[in-house]
This record gives C-alpha cells, structure tokens and sequence, in this order.
C-alpha cells in the first residue's frame, strides 16, 4: 500500500508527464486574482523610473551636511508627480516629498525631522547625511525590459500590482482547467431537495465544488449516479469531456462499490485504489481516455482529505503551474493522542496561532462521515504511520484548511 506522499507523488509524477497543456486566454487586470500566468512580464521602464526620494524632507548634496549644523538655501520644492528641471548646488535644498524625483546635483535626502527652517528660504541641518541616503536609485528595482515573472506563477495580490506597475491592462493567463464532479450512491440526494428517512444529503457535491474552486479550476457538476454499473458508466463518460474527472463514494470492498469496476470497463490504467492514510484509505487514481481520474471515497471527511493530499496537485499541473505544496506548520500538541499504526492519520483538528507559536487540539468526532465535527475544525492534525503516539506538548505536523487561511 503506498504512503500519502507516494501517492501524491505518483499522481504528479503522471499528470505531469501526461497532463495536456492548458490553453491561453486573455483577462482584464481585475479578473485575474488566482489565475496562472501564460506569458512573462516584463518591466516597461526602469523602476522607479526616477531617483525616487523615500522620506519628507530636504534633498542636498550630502558633503555639505558637514560640519553639523549648516544652513541651507531652499530653492525648490518637490511634490510626488512634480520635478525640478534645475540642478541642486552647493549649500542649496530642494524641500522633497515622499515619492517624488531627486532634483540632478542633489545625492541624499535629510528627513523633515532632522531639519529647522529658520526662514522660508533658508533651513538648517542638524544631522550629517551619506551620499544615497534616503534614495531608491533609477533602475534599482528593475531595469527597463527585465523579466520580473515567470509563465507558470500563480496570480496573486503582489502579482498583481506588478502587472499594474508595469502597465498591464489584460494578461495573458492559461485556460482553467474544467474538474467534473460525479457523486455516487443510491442513497444520496441532492442537497435541498425533499430527504426520506435513510436518504443522505449530498454534502460532497457541495464540498468538492468548494475545493475545486479554491485550487482555481471550474467545476462542471454532474448529476449524481446511482450505485449501478450501467448508470455510472455513462456518466463517467460524460465525466471525462472534462480534463479530470473527480467521483466520490463507492470504491470500498461493498457488494455496491461500482466505481472501480466501472472505470476497468472503461479501459482506465487504475494507478492506486488504497493509500494508507485515515481517513481516506480507499482512494482511488488512474487514466481513463486520455484524462485523469479520482475516486475518493464517499465519507465526506474522506473525501475532503484526499482531494486535498491528491487532486490539487493534479489540478495545479492542468492550470500550467507547479504543485503548490501542502502547507503543513509544526504546532503544540494540546492532548495527548493515541492511533494506529502503519496509516498516517489526518485527524480534525482547530489551529490557533498564538504569540508563542501556533497550538493544536483534536476535535472529537465520530469518524469520517462527521459533517458536524469537521466543521469545527480548521485543519488536520497529521499522525505518522510509524509514530501513533503522542504526549501533550510535543510539536506535530498541521495541515490548515486552505479556505481559513
Ligand atoms: P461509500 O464510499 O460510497 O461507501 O460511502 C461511504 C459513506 O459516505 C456512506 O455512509 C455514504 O452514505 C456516505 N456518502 C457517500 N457519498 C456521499 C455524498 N455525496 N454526500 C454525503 N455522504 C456521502
Ligand atoms: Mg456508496
């Protein structure tokens, strides 16, 4: 059986080599938050595109600062968006605003606080400067036409103001790869819809479209599939018009478990059907007409674990990005804690980041089909196969639920 971090592996491992490149579209600056960049970015001009002063105060030729005290004349002032088309000479100042172009002759900027105006023409300098304080060169961030972001780079908000620094209007982003949803199960009904007695709520449906989009893909939900073969397989095939395909419930051991089976009929390469991990064990991954497959199992604290450990790397290579890595934190163990060995757990659990380092508590629960006790927790405490047993206190790997982050 292999480890979660086998599998994971695997999962990339084929998506990568096999995976189709994502398409390219353009999008306005404003839709472009969590998209994947096609193109590089380029700076358009030197930046800053001056000497730009960092501080309020009075831009001087730094040699004259010496001795201390020495007066002044003020022969400019310079606001953010202004200039001073003169050079600064000798015992001259121009008063200077943050953010706005170092005048020529001038090579250091004194802070408004270290300064006295003894007339509005004539200030004093109480502190010596160096040649560059205060000052970000011309070019010192970037150099007109250099390269400043990779195609593969996931947009977020600093990406973001680079691609405005830089002019962009649009961007040139991949395509969002498409994940099609099958819930199965002869019991499960949609969410909303009048429930009997022994029916279930679909809840993954609803979990899985959540996580597909928090890992940036589109979800193209299917109607639900009865445990039977006929019907699965249909919509398997329906399933796989997407560029992955994501099922979840029947691929345990049951009389009814048809997923497996169906995807066999289908002429899917079956990669894995077990990990030993809990909860999550019977997790399924293979390649199906070109397209890869999940079947998670159907427990929906399963199914929320090994989306999580298996298909956003996959969908992170189909969205033409590398594999984010799990963000997993050491916390401070606050109860002591007993499992199995030989499976890793991935137990609920709430992390809260205190000053002395983030803290972690297991939340009861009834197992994996616990809706309720998920949902107080706000990550998994990560249980090593070969170490089931831990003291309060001990340091323990974390995996924070992305979406709380
Ligand atoms: P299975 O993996 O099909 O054996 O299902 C395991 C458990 O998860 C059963 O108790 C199912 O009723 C439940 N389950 C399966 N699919 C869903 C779903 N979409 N929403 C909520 N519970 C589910
Ligand atoms: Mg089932």
């Amino acid at each position: 059986m292999l480890s979660w971090q086998q599998a994971r592996e695997a999962v990339i491992e084929l998506v990568r080599a096999r995976g189709r490149r994502p398409g390219r579209e353009w999008v306005r600056l404003g839709r472009a938050l969590g998209r994947v960049l096609a193109e590089p970015v380029s700076a358009d001009r030197d930046l800053p595109p001056f000497p730009r002063s960092i501080r309020d105060g009075f831009a001087l030729r730094a040699a004259d600062t010496n001795p201390i005290p020495s007066e002044f004349q003020i022969v400019a002032e310079i606001k953010a968006g202004g200039s001073y088309d003169g050079a600064i000479g000798h015992r001259q100042a121009a008063r200077i605003m943050t953010g706005a172009p170092v005048p020529a002759g001038a090579d250091a900027v004194v802070m408004v606080e270290h300064t006295r105006e003894i007339s509005p023409s004539r200030v004093a300098v109480d502190r010596a400067a160096r040649p560059g304080d205060h000052i970000v060169p011309q070019g010192a961030e970037a150099r007109a036409g250099q390269k400043l972001l990779e195609p593969g780079r996931r947009i977020g908000f600093s990406e973001l103001a680079l691609l405005a620094q830089v002019g962009a209007e649009r961007v040139r982003v991949f395509r969002q790869p498409r994940v099609a949803l099958l819930t199965t199960g002869d019991e499960i009904v949609p969410a909303g819809a009048p429930v009997g007695p022994f029916q279930v709520r679909d809840t993954n449906g609803v979990s899985l479209a959540a996580q597909v989009a928090l890992a940036g893909a589109l979800v193209i939900a299917l109607s639900p599939a009865a445990d039977d073969s006929q019907a699965l397989s249909d919509r398997i095939r329906e399933g796989l018009q997407a560029d992955l395909l994501v099922l979840s419930g029947g691929v345990s051991k049951g009389k009814y478990d048809l997923v497996e089976g169906a995807l066999r009929g289908l002429g899917a390469e079956l990669h894995f059907d077990e990990i030993a991990i809990r909860p999550g064990r019977p997790a399924v991954f293979g390649w199906c007409a070109g397209k890869p497959v999940f079947g998670l199992p159907g427990n929906p604290v399963s199914t929320m674990v090994t989306f999580e450990l298996l298909v956003v790397p996959a969908i992170d290579l189909l969205a033409g990005a590398e594999p984010r890595s799990l963000p997993l934190i050491a916390a401070r163990l606050d109860a002591p804690l007993e499992e199995k060995e030989g499976l890793t757990h991935f137990l609920p659990a709430r992390v809260e980041w205190t000053p002395k380092g983030a803290a972690a508590r297991p939340i009861p629960w009834r197992g994996s089909g616990d809706v309720a006790g998920m949902a107080q927790a706000n990550g998994f405490l990560l249980v090593p196969a070969d170490r089931p047993r831990w003291t309060r206190g001990e340091m323990i790997d974390v995996l924070p639920r992305r979406d709380l982050l």
